[in-house]
């Protein structure tokens, strides 16, 4: 018996990156997958790696309000319940504010908080009337703290912060607990620009994703039952230092 044995999981962004090492831990832990990414061959190639009894790719694109409900519905169908989702779909980009264009401020907007209220509001239906849900939104180090140039994200880090508690208040007499990951330095396409030697980072390394993924399995599972609105700060020790 392993610890999400019988559950569904959608995980956004799951073809790559942090969300893959999400998509593999959650299915070792006997979780049934839904890997919904825009990248399809990536995507596809992970389920098929994974096998179709416990993993499927949907493409999604997280803005598309639509697209939710296509989801969540073919993951009804194919798999029965939806108990968990992970969202992790998000982009970064950077510029001095007199530089930050509003193109770049509504995409980093769209993809990173607008997505993650669409993907929040798509599975409550199913969960409330499974009586049980988790929810694991991925904000970062930056919806805690102020960093230069990171205008949109910081902003849109906050934000998936901000909703994470509005929705746990809301939703704990439901049974659905909703909770957010913080991640500091991942070394993942996203932070190829980024040099660790110039962070302080207490525990001496950058982090790979498979350093946050017990954290979500661990936020997946009943293990964390009596937790909800709760902050999992995965740095190293970055925002302590
Ligand atoms: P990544 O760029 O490697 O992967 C992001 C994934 O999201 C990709 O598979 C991409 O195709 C997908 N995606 C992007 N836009 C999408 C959309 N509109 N719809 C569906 N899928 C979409 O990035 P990553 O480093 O793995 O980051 C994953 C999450 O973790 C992001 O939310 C990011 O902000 C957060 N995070 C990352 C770090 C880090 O250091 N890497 C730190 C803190 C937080």
């Amino acid at each position: 018996m392993t610890r999400l044995d019988g559950r569904t999981a959608i995980v956004t962004g799951g073809a790559r990156g942090l969300g893959e090492a999400y998509v593999r831990a959650l299915h070792a832990e006997g979780a049934r997958v839904v890997i919904a990414d825009l990248l399809d061959d990536a995507g596809a190639a992970l389920a098929a790696e994974l096998g179709a009894d416990r993993a499927r790719f949907e493409q999604l694109d997280v803005t598309d309000e639509r697209g939710w409900t296509d989801i969540v519905a073919r993951t009804l169908e194919a798999f029965g319940s939806v108990d968990v989702l992970i969202n992790n779909a998000g982009i970064a980009n950077a510029a001095p504010i007199e530089h930050f264009t509003l193109a770049k401020w509504d995409a980093v907007i769209a993809v990173n908080l607008t997505g993650t209220f669409l993907g929040c509001r798509a599975v409550v239906p199913p969960m409330k009337a499974a009586g049980r849900g988790s929810i694991v939104n991925v904000s970062s180090v930056e919806g805690l703290r102020g960093s230069e140039r990171l205008h949109g994200y910081t902003a849109s880090k906050f934000g998936v912060r901000g909703l994470t508690k509005s929705l746990a208040v809301e939703l704990g007499p439901s049974g659905i607990r909703v909770n957010s990951v913080h991640p500091g330095l991942i070394l993942t396409d996203m932070t190829t620009r980024i040099d660790p030697d110039a962070l302080s980072i207490p525990l001496g390394r950058p982090a790979l994703p498979e350093d946050v993924a017990g954290t979500v399995v661990f936020l997946a599972s009943d293990e964390s039952a009596y937790t909800t609105g709760a902050e999992f700060v995965v740095d190293g020790g970055m925002t302590t230092a």
